[in-house]
């Protein structure tokens, strides 16, 4: 590297030399920031989304390369978030991509002593048959002479990680199921 190059590489050379007297533009940037990409650089394509963490229900942006979540960030677009995630948003790639995440449905018998795996239309049959006979078991025509048409054999307790159209689609399902147990912890 030649004297001349050595000395245009000095920071303080490149504030004075380059109109960035406070050092705070170009003039501080290493040839290796000079290298970095954004991890948004290299996406195929861009999906709006939603946090699905809390009720906040802050805006998404879900980049995408090869058909993978490659990256997820705030939405400027937002009228809520205006492109803001806290840092439990800011980590929500993994709850997609992470290893741990868990893509199989488990079930464990009365008395079990260990997971196994069902496939999915086994399991959805076996939860309507479980609600069925729970709504039936706890139907309720009438109480002290009054007509109730109810059950209390089930219930719904949501979570605050619910949007609203979940909760809509809840709520909507249990009141047509007859149930009058429906809660939100987020309204707790
Ligand atoms: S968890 Fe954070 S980023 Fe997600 S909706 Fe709530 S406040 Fe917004």
């Amino acid at each position: 590297m030649g004297v001349r190059r050595w000395i245009e590489g000095w920071p303080v050379y490149r504030q004075a030399t380059q109109g960035d007297l406070l050092g705070r533009g170009a003039a501080a940037k290493s040839d290796g920031s000079a290298r970095i990409e954004a991890r948004t650089h290299s996406a195929d394509r861009v999906v709006k989304s939603i946090c699905p963490y809390c009720a906040v229900g802050c805006g998404q942006q879900i980049y995408v390369k090869d058909e993978k979540v490659v990256q997820i960030e705030g939405d400027p677009d937002s009228p809520v978030s205006r492109g803001r995630l806290c840092p439990k948003g800011s980590a929500s790639k993994q709850l997609v991509t992470g290893s741990a995440r868990t893509n199989k449905v488990l079930y464990r018998r009365p008395h079990g002593t260990d997971w196994e795996q069902l496939d999915l239309d086994t399991a959805m049959d076996m939860i309507a048959d479980r609600v069925l006979k729970s709504r039936r078991d706890g139907w309720q025509w009438e109480v002290d002479g009054k007509r109730t048409r109810r059950t209390l054999g089930v219930a719904s307790l949501g979570g605050a990680t619910l949007d609203n159209e979940e909760n809509y689609l809840l709520k909507k399902l249990f009141t047509a199921l007859g149930a009058i147990q429906i809660e939100n912890q987020a309204r707790i």
